[in-house]
Order: C-alpha cells, then structure tokens, then sequence
C-alpha cells in the first residue's frame, strides 16, 4: 500500500513518516499544501493522511478541490484536538476518517487500516483471504495448514496488496507504484523476484501470471 502523508510539522513528519514505512506502507512526505495537493492527484496512492493546518494552502481546500476533481483516494484528516468544526468541515469535504492531534502512532494505524479495509470493501479486523491470513503487527501470513512464516519487508508489503486487490488484475508497474515509494529505484522487473518468492513460501497456483498482463491473486474458481 502507498501512502501520502501531508504534514508540515518538522518533528511529527519525518516521524510518522518512519512510522509508516515501518509498519509497510510505502510513505511520500508533504510539507506543503500545494505540493502535497498536486501528489495527491499525480501518484497512485491507497489513502492519504492530511493535516489541516498547512503552508501554501490549507487541508480542507486541498481535500474538497481532489473530490471536485473525483479525485476518490481515501482521507484521514488530521485536527487540533478540539476542532469539532474541523471535523465536520472534513467530513464534508469528504474525509474518510479523522484523528485528533496529539495521537498514538498506533491508533492512526489502526485507522489506516479500517479506512483500507472498507475501502476494498472487506471487513475489518484480520486480513484473511483464500485461506491465508496475514498478520499486520509481525509481518507474517498463516498459510491453510495452520503454519506461519515470516515476511521480508517488501514481500509483506506486496502481499498485502494482493490480498487487498483480490481477483484484479494488477500489472507489474502497477504492483511497482503501490509497493515503493516515489524516490526508490523502481524496476518492475525485480516485481517478477518478489512474486516469485512468494510462490515458494504460498504455493505455486495462488498468484496467477497473465502473460504480458501481469498477476492476479487468488485461485481459478
Ligand atoms: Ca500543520
């Protein structure tokens, strides 16, 4: 999953920003309104973590100009802690969810986490599909058998992708724009090792190579 975080605080940034890329998103950092609004546009992202409160220009216009664009990537509004109107302007704006400042770092994951769920359309709480379950806090998946293995951080990330995009089929650049962030060497082909590895660990037939298409995960039915 890639996310965009717009915030310009020097401390709360880079630190969530780390945060983030710890628990496996690939996160880009904004610090500013006009540059994190136009990002929002360009690049791919699963869901993005604004602030309100921003140079440039303030949160709540960026966030009603992407939904006037259809612009639908998910929002978590971050508020002053008692910012009630903030809150129903966001929502209005259209936000997803909000989280008032200061906050735990894991609540917002939490939160990240439900927004993602429901926006794939699956139920929140544990990541289960065809059979594999994957864990979120350790990085691992539990296979059908009941044995769990442990994820590299890059393996992890894709294979949450995959399970949040079931039956889709998602090119290699695509699993490249949702896997790294904007400054990482991008080669697609280095999608073809990891989702060969995967196969070692999940078995051969659950991801699905459309030749020159890319991957779909999840078995023929
Ligand atoms: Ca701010």
């Amino acid at each position: 999953m890639r996310l965009l975080l717009v915030e310009d605080d020097p401390t709360l940034g880079p630190k969530l920003q780390t945060a983030l890329n710890k628990a496996g998103y690939a996160t880009d950092l904004s610090v500013d309104g006009i540059d994190g609004e136009a990002m929002g546009d360009i690049e791919p992202y699963d869901l993005i973590v604004l602030d309100l409160g921003l140079p440039g220009k303030p949160g709540l216009s960026i966030l009603q100009n992407w939904r006037s664009r259809d612009n639908a990537t998910p929002v978590i509004i971050l508020t002053a802690r008692d910012g009630w109107e903030d809150k129903v302007s966001g929502f209005n704006a259209g936000a997803d969810d909000y989280l008032a400042k200061p906050f735990q770092i894991e609540e917002l994951l939490v939160r990240i986490n439900a927004v993602l769920r429901r926006s794939a359309g699956l139920k929140p709480g544990e990541l289960a599909v065809e059979g594999l379950s994957l864990d979120e806090h350790d990085q691992s998946v539990r296979l059908p058998s009941g044995e769990k293995l442990s994820l590299t951080g890059t393996e992890f990330k894709l294979l949450r992708y995959l399970m949040l995009n079931p039956g889709r089929l998602l090119s290699k650049s695509t699993l490249t724009e949702h896997v790294y962030q904007f400054d990482s060497d991008k080669d697609s082909n280095v999608m073809e090792v990891y989702i060969n590895r995967l196969r070692q660990k999940l078995g051969p037939d659950l991801i699905r190579t459309r030749r020159g298409q890319g991957y779909i995960f999840g078995r023929e039915h």
